[in-house]
This record gives C-alpha cells, structure tokens and sequence, in this order.
C-alpha cells in the first residue's frame, strides 16, 4: 500500500508531500524530515539552502483577551472531563521586574473557533495587569516576500 502523508520540511518549512511507504518510498529524496529539495542538499552537506518561513507569534487585535479566556476555560473543562484530552501548554513565568514575586504570568495556546478555525492565538498576561495582556497569533512569515498567513501544523 502506497502511503502519503502532508509533512512541513524541518529546513525550508515548506509543505510537501511525503510517501511513507510503498514502492518508491525508499528513494534517497523522500524524507520524512526534509523536503525533497533540501534531502538533496542534506545529501549534499545541507550547503546553501534557505530557510523560506518561519513560524513567528504576531500581535493581532482580530480576537479580544475574554473571547481567548472563554475559550481557553472550554478546553480546560474539557481537559478535565477527558482524561486522554491533551493541549499545548506554556510554562508558566513568575515575576522578575519587582512586581510581586509569586503572581504567575497567565498565559496559553488557544486553537481559534469560527471564522478563526484553524490558527492558533497566544495569550499572555500578568493578572495584576490584565490591561497590559499580550494577544498574539501563530503565522508564518515568508522570508522572501515578507508575506504573512496563518502557520499551519502539518
Ligand atoms: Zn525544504
């Protein structure tokens, strides 16, 4: 049975398409890491080839701070009602700046709902100062042409 799966090359971050098995998957340029054209220059000593994107948290104003805190309490409860549920976390950070030294940075990854399936926000906030909460969104940034669109996990 031939197989092939969506992979982001771990060099160029470009999408391919990788065959994970069948007759041809043993070729020297299907990778499941690099892309064809990078497994080349990975052959060839990895010389010479740039990155293309890069994954980058961007400050957007789309989604407002409560909307990603409902959401966030959602998962959480759905977390806690599913014992295989699972989620993308961030380690907390405590206070360094002279604030209070045991309030804890409120942040996390948040998968978008409706029109925003499909991206991923980031909040960040210290609850003292919730005004000041950093509402950021995972895209990609296009090295060459400066283009931006939301990053997709493949
Ligand atoms: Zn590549």
């Amino acid at each position: 049975m031939t197989t092939h799966r969506l992979r982001r090359c771990a060099h160029c971050r470009i999408t391919y398409s990788y065959q994970s098995s069948g007759e041809g998957c043993q070729h020297p340029l299907n990778d499941g890491r690099y892309c064809p054209e990078c497994m080349e220059v990975v052959l060839d000593a990895l010389k010479g080839v740039p990155v293309r994107v890069e994954c980058v948290w961007h400050p957007t104003d789309e989604i407002d701070l409560d909307t990603l805190l409902e959401w966030d309490a959602d998962l959480d409860k759905h977390v806690r009602e599913n014992p295989l549920g699972c989620r993308r976390v961030s380690a907390p950070l405590f206070r360094m700046d002279g604030g209070d030294v045991t309030e804890k940075m409120r942040t996390a990854l948040v998968p978008g709902r409706g029109e925003h399936k499909g991206k991923t926000f980031k909040f960040m906030f210290w609850p003292s100062k919730p005004e000041e909460a950093e509402v950021t969104v995972e895209m990609e940034h296009d090295l060459e042409t400066g283009e931006m669109r939301p990053w997709r996990n493949l």
